[in-house]
């Protein structure tokens, strides 16, 4: 057998000849959103378990981590019950009330739940190693305040949050945006008393989470934060939270992928376990630093708050070609943009059950998770509400499909849903848009038209979006009847267009638009990205684009800084100073272009 260890940052395997200390079916890696649920779930499945936690307490972010409320996310299986448990205490706990719900409730509960089946916890306990026998993990290595364990096991269900498990037993990995690496910003939560048990929660910078420096430096980072705070008494520090905010980190490489190019086309698979339900609830701001498709999205449809909803394959949960692993949480297999609405507790927590249900059903049927019979999973996540019956799926918005009331859409105040049809439709929807831009049409019309072109990549409506650039044009996307939160200035979407669609006669007027609007975050940002990417694709511009871009941003006097998002609580916004990562990024797109020409 191998013994599967990190040393130095890497991976290490070495012959194994010790014995173990314990056996067991399943082994939970991390017993907070997903894992506590996980062990309940494993329990069930007639299980023999163990838990094993780093903190002295199950529930993970969701309790000690002080964010104790749900938001959005699909309702069903285990936690209904959980959560009915928890409602009955919170009352009791803090007769004044609670925000959601009370953590040390739930933690209580669901310990409780675990215990009922048997299940052995280790608290203030961590992995430290894998055993294999070839690809197969058997085993889990453990430091615990007794000494070290080695515990043999069938499955080990890895729901540390950032994939420790998985990475030590050697599976592939991804990590954060493109442009970066940088996975969302952490946040520094506290618990707070101010007339009820609440908390607090605000950005506070960027972090790669597998690099133990770095987290080091964060957790004094945002420590610092609280301290700088006065606490009165109808705001009382309660706690300061035992886990930075990571809301992302290590994503697995899995039997099946959910990407966000699945999700916005609304893909359904043939086999599926689960829906995920929510916004695309980024806290990066600098939303010219996401991916294109992000920003078709957020920058062109102002849709970072319309509900997303998709169909989760089994195979996300799967580390390819390992068995006897599976995962559960926010480090599943899905990429940096579906994190954005795929991470909240209700869906992590069915993750959980979904897994030890999986584990389960595989030592049963003597068989590996990915050969699982589908319609036995599925049937048995059916019977508690965790897969949702067909009645009560959740279904997606209504897109338009009569090309006259898209065209009512587009000459609308709200043209998102009108261009998103468009985008569905794809460039077979070219002509109806070029025959409109020949019209006579209102202003607006004509640029939400070539708002639409530009996400079916036509550069038609070019002359249209330089002309918002010229005009500066601050006009948002407003409705009525449907919540928009974060709309972006059209100038925005329009330098984003000229950009994706490498429209060189642009250069002029996003170089004097950059050069007049130096002291605005995403006006610079979005105009910095648009001049790199029609240098990209135009060798001819290269030069006297980066003369500019440098010219301006790599003086003494320029100033590049990123305010954060307060979640909740009365904490002024933190601020990021993301001028160094601008002038690194341009110059790394320089030194490659220059490195082209030398070859
Ligand atoms: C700041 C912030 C605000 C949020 N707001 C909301 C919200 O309002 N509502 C909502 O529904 N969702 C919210 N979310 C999202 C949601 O809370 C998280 O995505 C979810 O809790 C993650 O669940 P998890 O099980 O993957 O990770 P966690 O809950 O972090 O659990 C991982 C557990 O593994 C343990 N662990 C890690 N490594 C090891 C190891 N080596 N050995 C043993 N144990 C280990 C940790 O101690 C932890 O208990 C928020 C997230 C953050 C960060």
């Amino acid at each position: 057998m191998i013994f599967s260890y990190l040393k130095n940052k890497t991976v290490h395997k070495e012959e194994w000849t010790g014995s173990f200390d314990e056996s067991v079916d399943a082994a939970v890696v991390g017993l907070g959103t997903a894992g506590a649920i996980a062990l309940i779930s494993a329990g069930r499945q007639g299980l023999s378990t163990i838990g094993i936690e780093q903190n002295s307490f199950m529930g993970g972010v969701g309790t000690g981590g002080a964010i104790h409320m749900y938001y959005y996310g699909t309702l069903g299986g285990i936690q209904m019950e959980i959560d009915e448990k928890v409602q009955v205490f919170n009352k009791v706990y803090s007769p004044s009330g609670v925000q959601g719900f009370h953590p040390d409730v739930k933690k209580k509960v669901l310990e409780e739940e675990a215990l009922k089946n048997n299940s052995q916890i280790y608290y203030r306990s961590s992995v430290i190693g894998i055993i294999l026998d070839e690809n197969k993990v058997v085993g889990v290595q453990v430091i615990t305040p007794e000494g070290i364990k080695t515990i043999q096991t069938k499955f080990v269900i890895d729901a540390s949050g950032d994939a420790q498990a998985c990475v030590l037993a050697g599976g592939d990995f991804t990590i954060g945006r493109e442009i970066d690496g940088m996975p969302q910003p952490y946040s520094a939560p506290r618990g707070m008393h101010n007339g009820k048990v609440s908390s607090a929660n605000f950005d506070a910078g960027y972090v790669n989470p597998t690099d133990a420096d770095e987290i080091s430096a964060s957790i004094c980072n945002a420590q610092t934060l609280h301290l700088k705070d006065k606490f009165v008494e109808d705001s009382k520090l309660l706690y300061v939270s035992p886990h930075l905010g990571l809301r992302e980190g290590r994503f697995i490489v899995g039997e099946d992928t959910l990407n966000f190019e699945q999700m916005l086309l609304e893909e359904k698979p043939a086999e599926w376990t689960m829906q995920t339900y929510a916004h695309h609830d980024n806290h990066s701001r600098d939303w010219a630093f996401e991916s294109d498709l992000a920003q078709e999205w957020v920058t062109i449809c102002s849709f970072w708050s319309r509900m997303t909803m998709a169909y989760v394959k089994p195979g996300i949960v799967i580390p390819k070609g390992i068995d006897g692993l599976l995962v559960a949480g926010r480090c599943v297999s899905i990429d940096h943009d579906t994190a954005q609405t795929f991470r909240m507790q209700r869906d992590m927590q069915k993750l959980g059950e979904i897994t030890g249900v999986m584990a389960g059903l595989s030592i049963k049927a003597n068989c590996m998770a990915k050969d699982l019979p589908y319609n036995e999973l599925s049937k048995e996540l059916q019977t508690n509400g965790c897969k949702p019956l067909p009645e009560k799926e959740k279904k997606w918005g209504d897109w338009i499909t009569d090309v006259s009331a898209i065209k009512e859409g587009l000459a609308s105040t709200y043209p998102g849903i009108a261009i998103w049809s468009i985008k569905r439709k794809g460039s077979s929807f070219i002509p109806n848009l070029v025959e409109w831009l020949d019209e006579d049409g209102d202003d607006l019309f004509l640029k939400h038209v070539a708002f639409a072109l530009t996400i079916v990549g036509d550069d038609s409506g070019k002359d249209i979006l330089i002309g918002m650039v010229e005009e500066n044009d601050q006009g948002l996307a407003t409705s009525k009847e449907i919540r928009t939160h974060f709309p972006q200035k059209r100038v925005h979407g329009a330098l984003f267009g000229l950009g994706v669609l490498h429209v060189k006669e642009s250069v002029e007027t996003i170089k004097k638009f950059l050069v007049n609007h130096l002291n605005d975050f995403q006006d610079v940002s979005q105009s910095v990205m648009a001049l790199l990417k029609i240098a990209e694709k135009h060798e001819d511009v290269r030069e006297s684009i980066l003369d500019c871009i440098l010219g301006e941003i790599d003086t003494q006097s320029f100033k590049f800084i990123l305010e954060m998002q307060v979640s909740n609580g009365d904490q002024k916004s933190t601020c990021q100073d993301m001028k160094t990562f601008l002038i690194k990024h341009v110059k790394s797109k320089q030194k490659e272009w220059l490195s082209a020409v030398c070859v």
